[in-house]
């Protein structure tokens, strides 16, 4: 059978500005603050009910109930509400009714304050159930990953259609979003009613009707025929594996369509569009109608971050933090997630609550113990908890005397809309007469009154109830962002809403007193749900564009294995050349010789000076090797950049007085210790004690001191002060001192590596591999000086652009090129340069110019470590985008991360590529099917930087399988490993 649908009147509309799309004007908010003076709305004409009719006793105060009773019969012109307090936070006035059996009726219908804490308590808890992986199976509130993880910003643009799915209709739109802050989309629609055998037959059926409507639709308007997208409001439950893509958990709201449960209805709406040949429109985002209030409101400028809906059933959605949402895979940003909240209590958690009207209406249902919380609150069902309240009163004889009542035991024979007309204060008494007359019944004044008062009343609980909902969605916000005090606008959309104002001012109250520190501004949706679903639609497109461009950016920073493969040949190759004699010359990868032929071995003893040069600190220590361990005292002194950049002779004056003053402070002045000197710049090793500088790193310059023997310039120093007691026994690499301190703790410890200011490694040689040294037994240690691979050109190919730029304005441009790939002197300056490249191309900070990152070195390789933590890095990133004065949303925040982890990623992997050449050549120097090493390693970019390691451990696991190698962090390497060698020096001097 084919369904042709027809439209709905005069419902297509086009034009300029915003379209009033068919619903009543939002209630106007009052706003009820917390500590604020409330008045009572004005009594309307004939409010008999309101105050105390003349046989009626008045209790003096809160004689009716407990002084924490909340109270919803505050209404009388005479008896303005008292403030709130913090015992009486909200108006109580005892039930104003001259029979016990009314004001029982009502006070059952009240939720004490306190319960009202305890109900959202309940609430956090079956959230919390529901976000859990482990719980979420057996959750009644559900809290769906929705995949929706930005609101809209104002920049999105172009024409989306939207096609909504409603109780008894399908509503199609045109929405032209201009990119001018969302003020104005031009939004075309058309209804199209639903046949009722539709909502129970075929899913098929449903979809073809759906894509029916769509085709009529834009056959009303000769649509272009460029791709168009679409969002498809869907208001069911459903479980959302990403935007576009959501299988149908349950039907509700009457419907039953058969084969559509467990289906992923994004695809099932394709193809029936597609089977209507509307082959330019993709399906690209699945929402339901919360998350569209909640993007509707949030198009007013101000991002709008919860959305309640209270209507028919009842529902809400917030942004939560995406590591939260277990049932998703994001860890990072924040995602939208459908709380699906119609549920809480179907575990029987809302027992303590719930009146016998409750029960009756729930067991009159079609669906008898589910929904709870809606049952209380939706107003499909406050028409009938109101007729029950009516019929146990009239059985008691308090209503209608002398009336015929049959009519009230008819089912939904009082709807919700009578019951907000009987509320209202203007002409709340003649309507409920008229309603009331209508059924047949006979109603005195009072009778009039009352029903009026159980009418408020039950709206009253619906409104409370929604409060401690929302209550708990906002302080679980505020605690999971860690804030003292969150801030949010809440989109509110429903009937019963939109219907009774005093309903809004119930909700923003309560919600206050529940959730004192957070500070909620409710914002009624005026469009519905469609304009935010063409915005959800659009930003979909927004991002899925924003993100092809940049890992279109990113990707020559991205290798592959190959890639790394190749790395670590061209490693293997540059050491085999580095080793050789004649080759050495030409090797960008030194492979220095450092006499040092072997590690501790535990016997070695006395009290030895180390000094280590060759970071950001110079320090100066006295090393005391003892049977029972190592003990040290150090100092640490600045190295002026001025004395870093000036003569080589004022930069070994100043080495020398900081010694003095140690030795001053230590009470060392006396003795002559033998002294170790961590040097760590490349050098030209002649002897033990006898280093020739090659070149300057890391920021230092001092002149006259390339080629020189930099123990020599220490002695002559020491000679201008007329230091006399020192004994210089051995220079040695950083690199080398950490092999050699953590040798001292593992025996297996035959390599070292630095990922700090620089990079290095060392490692033992076998002695008839080194053809630089003369001799064939035993092994030396190989200061591989590997920061300068690639200095010779072979690896120009993996160099970015940006790591060109990076290069370009350093102190030895086109050297240590390696080194500008992995430490911690580049990783930061690689990340501004791509930041700076993403602003420029539109896709960071808006675009926005940012002069502060024009600034050298002002984002900090530190910063990488705090950006890429999981859990709040995100505020992380955003403090730090802050300090540079870059105000970051948090999109721009997730991308900042992204490009943190590409470069931290790609040094790790570098660093990996490296180390797996090294522990490869061990393995089969010593012929060995498996080789299990230790690498000492030392540098606060390995120590602190939260994935360095485990990238660079896996990485080589990858690369080098036949290695099992174990990483030590070395505890002060380069101080105690240079006392060390020192002391392995004097033992093997030892007759
Ligand atoms: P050096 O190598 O100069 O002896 P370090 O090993 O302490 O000194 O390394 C200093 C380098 O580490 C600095 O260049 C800095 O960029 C980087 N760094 C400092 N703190 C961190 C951190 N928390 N995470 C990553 N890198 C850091």
């Amino acid at each position: 059978m084919l369904l042709t649908p027809w439209p709905r009147g005069a419902g297509m509309q086009r034009g300029g500005g915003r379209q009033s799309l068919g619903r009543a004007p939002p209630a106007p908010l009052v706003c009820l603050g917390v500590g604020r003076r409330v008045s009572c709305p004005p009594a309307g004409r004939g409010s008999a009910g309101d105050a105390p009719p003349p046989s009626t006793q008045v209790p003096s105060e809160p004689s009716a109930g407990p002084p924490e009773r909340w109270s919803h019969l505050c209404t009388g012109k005479a008896h303005p509400c008292p403030a709130p307090s913090e015992r009486h936070p909200l108006p109580f006035r005892p039930a104003l009714m001259s029979r016990p059996q009314v004001q029982r009726a009502l006070l059952a219908l009240t939720i004490p304050l306190e319960t009202l804490q305890a109900v959202k308590g309940r609430m956090l808890q079956a959230m919390y159930k529901g976000l859990s992986r482990q719980t979420h199976a057996q959750a009644n509130v559900r809290m769906l990953p929705t995949y929706i993880c930005s609101t809209p910003d104002g920049t999105e643009k172009g024409d989306i259609l939207v096609v909504e799915l409603c109780q008894s209709h399908v509503r199609t739109l045109w929405v032209t979003l201009l990119g001018d802050g969302n003020q104005s989309p031009q939004v075309t629609y058309k209804i199209f009613d639903m046949p009722e055998d539709i909502i129970q037959g075929k899913g098929e059926a449903l979809f073809d009707f759906i894509a029916q409507c769509l085709r009529q639709f834009l056959a009303g308007i000769s649509s272009p025929q460029h791709r168009l997208p679409l969002g498809f409001v869907f208001p069911f439950s459903c479980r959302q594996m990403q935007l576009d893509k959501a299988e149908l958990i349950s039907w509700s709201k009457g419907f039953s369509c058969s084969d559509v449960e467990g289906k992923d209805v994004v695809q099932l709406l394709q193809s029936a569009i597609n089977k209507q040949e509307l082959h330019h429109v993709d399906v690209v985002a699945l929402m339901n109608d919360t998350v569209g209030t909640m993007m509707t409101c949030s198009m007013r400028g101000e991002p709008c971050e919860v959305a309640l809906i209270v209507g028919t059933g009842t529902n809400s959605c917030f942004m939560a933090e995406a590591q939260q949402v277990e049932m998703a895979e994001e860890i990072s940003g924040k995602m939208c997630v459908n709380t699906e909240w119609g549920c809480f209590g179907d575990d029987g958690t809302l027992s303590d609550i719930l009146t016998p009207y409750d029960q009756h209406v729930d067991q009159e249902s079609s669906n008898p113990g589910e929904k709870r919380f809606e049952k209380l609150v939706g107003s499909l069902y406050l028409g009938e908890i109101v007729r029950h309240v009516l019929t146990a009163l009239v059985a008691e004889k308090v209503l209608f005397t002398g009336s015929s009542v049959a009519i009230l035991r008819t089912k939904d024979v009082l709807k919700t809309q009578q019951v907000l007309e009987i509320i209202d204060n203007e002409e709340g008494m003649a309507k409920a007469r008229r309603v009331l007359e209508a059924l047949g019944l006979q109603p005195s004044e009072q009778d009039c009154c009352r029903v009026q008062q159980i009418c408020r009343a039950v709206v009253s609980r619906a409104a409370a109830l929604c409060a401690a909902g929302l209550a708990a969605i906002l302080s679980h916000m505020c605690q999971s962002r860690e804030l003292e005090r969150l801030v949010v606008n809440v989109g509110v959309d429903g009937e019963l809403y939109r219907g009774y104002t005093r309903f809004g001012e119930i909700l923003q109250s309560v919600t206050g007193l529940l959730a004192p520190e957070c500070m909620a501004t409710l914002l009624p949706s005026v469009d519905g749900t469609g304009q935010g679903a063409a915005v959800v639609t659009a930003v979909a497109l927004r991002l899925a564009a924003q993100r092809r461009e940049v890992d279109q950016l990113l990707a020559p920073l991205r290798l592959s294995r190959a890639d790394l493969e190749r790395v670590q040949a061209l490693m293997r190759q540059e050491m085999e050349l580095g080793l050789g004699l004649e080759s050495h010359a030409n090797a960008s990868v030194r492979m220095l010789p450092t006499y040092v032929r072997g590690t501790p071995d535990g016997t070695e003893r006395g009290e030895f000076l180390a000094l280590d040069l060759g970071g950001t600190n110079f320090r100066v220590l006295v090393v005391r090797v003892a049977q029972d361990g190592i003990r040290m005292a150090s100092e640490i002194y600045v190295i002026p950049t001025a004395v870093m950049q000036g003569t080589g002779e004022a930069l070994f004056n100043h080495i020398i007085e900081c010694i003095m003053d140690f030795q001053l402070k230590q009470d060392l002045m006396e003795q002559v210790l033998p002294l170790g000197f961590t040097f760590s710049f490349p050098c030209q090793q002649l002897g033990l004690d006898k280093a020739v500088l090659l070149s300057w790193t890391k920021g230092f310059s001092a002149s006259g001191c390339v080629g020189q023997d930099v123990v020599q310039l220490l002695r002559e120093a020491a000679q201008r002060k007329q230091h006399l007691g020192l004994k210089v026994v051995a220079v040695v690499n950083d690199t080398v001192g950490t092999m050699m301190s953590c040798g001292y703790d593992d025996p297996k410890c035959e390599i070292g590596l630095i990922v700090g200011t620089g990079t290095n490694a060392c490692y033992m040689e076998e002695m008839q591999n080194v053809g630089t040294v003369e001799g064939e037994q035993g092994r030396m240690c190989i200061n591989m000086e590997w920061g300068a691979f690639g200095d010779n050109g072979c690896l120009d190919d993996i160099f970015t652009d940006f790591d060109r730029l990076v290069d370009e304005k350093t102190i030895n441009a086109g050297k240590q090129r390696f080194e500008k790939l992995i430490s911690g002197m580049y990783l930061g300056e690689i990340v501004r340069h791509i930041l700076l490249a993403l602003v420029e191309k539109q896709l960071l900070f808006c675009g926005k110019p940012c002069p502060k990152l024009q600034t050298r070195d002002i984002f900090q390789t530190k910063f990488l470590s705090t950006i890429e933590i999981d859990g709040l890095a995100l505020r992380q990133a955003q403090a730090i985008l802050q300090d540079l004065e870059l105000q970051a949303s948090s999109e721009d925040s997730l991308l900042v991360q992204k490009v943190c982890q590409t470069v931290s990623l790609r040094a790790a992997q570098l660093c990996a590529a490296g180390l797996a050449a090294v522990v490869e050549k061990m393995r089969e120097n010593r012929g060995l099917a498996q080789l299990a090493v230790t690498v000492g390693v030392d540098g606060t970019l390995y120590k602190m930087h939260p994935r360095f390691s485990q990238h660079l451990q896996q990485m080589l696991r990858d690369l080098a399988p036949n290695c099992t190698v174990t990483f030590l962090q070395s505890e002060d390497g380069s101080g105690k490993g240079a006392a060390l060698v020192a002391a392995v020096a004097c033992r093997r001097a030892e007759p």
